[in-house]
């Protein structure tokens, strides 16, 4: 966890040591720009990109790594060898990487992130949300593949909500809204979902809607 001290106007030697220390928190970042003037990419952070020239479809995880366990994984999972995928990934060793990284999803404007999307027509953000049900919470603006993914994922027996629920992603902010086409769908998988046997099914489901996406290019 990173520190950034107060009362930095040279304050006389016995002021200087009671000093507040205030605990940098991600909810406090506007933009990437923010979370870069208190973060250190290779230290606190990565960010990866794989660019797929052949596809018109990004999978991204912008809260990756230590930020929303296994998301990283379920991104690269249902990329694969196909599909575009970028991870912004917590790599810190200690502290909170959620508390100090997770910047949220209307304001993620990483560089490199935007560029990636501005190429693909869907865009498919994946995150991590508590939850002791098994279940995938869909949002996004891009209804018709939101529908898709939901059909997918009932088939193979995981359970889905898409509307009602604490995220719909509606903000044309959000990252998962920010691709060539203005719209996407965001995957808020459960805690007690994430890790379990069931997870596979739901790369599965995700990977092969998305692949015919492609195929039908
Ligand atoms: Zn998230």
């Amino acid at each position: 966890m990173d520190y950034l001290q107060t009362g930095q106007n040279s304050p006389a030697p016995r002021q200087r040591l009671c000093r507040k220390v205030i605990v940098v928190d991600a909810t406090s970042y506007r933009s990437f720009a923010d979370l870069q003037k208190h973060q250190v990419l290779g230290k606190d952070y990565d960010i990866v990109v794989c660019h797929r020239a052949s596809s018109r479809v990004a999978v991204i995880a912008p809260h990756g790594g230590g930020i929303e366990r296994r998301t990283s994984e379920i991104a690269r999972a249902i990329s694969g060898m196909d599909l575009n995928l970028y991870l912004f990934e917590g790599i810190k060793s200690s502290g909170n990487n959620y508390t100090a990284l997770h910047l949220t999803s209307h304001r993620f404007d990483e560089p490199s992130c935007l560029d990636l999307i501005a190429q693909c027509l869907f865009v498919v953000s994946v995150h991590g949300c508590n939850g002791n049900d098994k279940k995938v919470l869909l949002g996004g603006l891009d209804l018709a593949l939101k529908a898709q993914l939901a059909e997918a994922l009932a088939h193979v027996g995981v359970a889905v909500e898409t509307d009602g629920h604490a995220f719909p992603a509606t903000d044309r902010n959000n990252i998962c809204n920010r691709g060539r086409s203005r719209k996407g769908v965001q995957l808020e998988i459960t805690g007690s979902l994430r890790g379990s046997p069931e997870e596979n099914r739901v790369v599965s489901a995700v990977r092969s809607v998305l692949l015919g996406l492609d195929a039908s290019a």
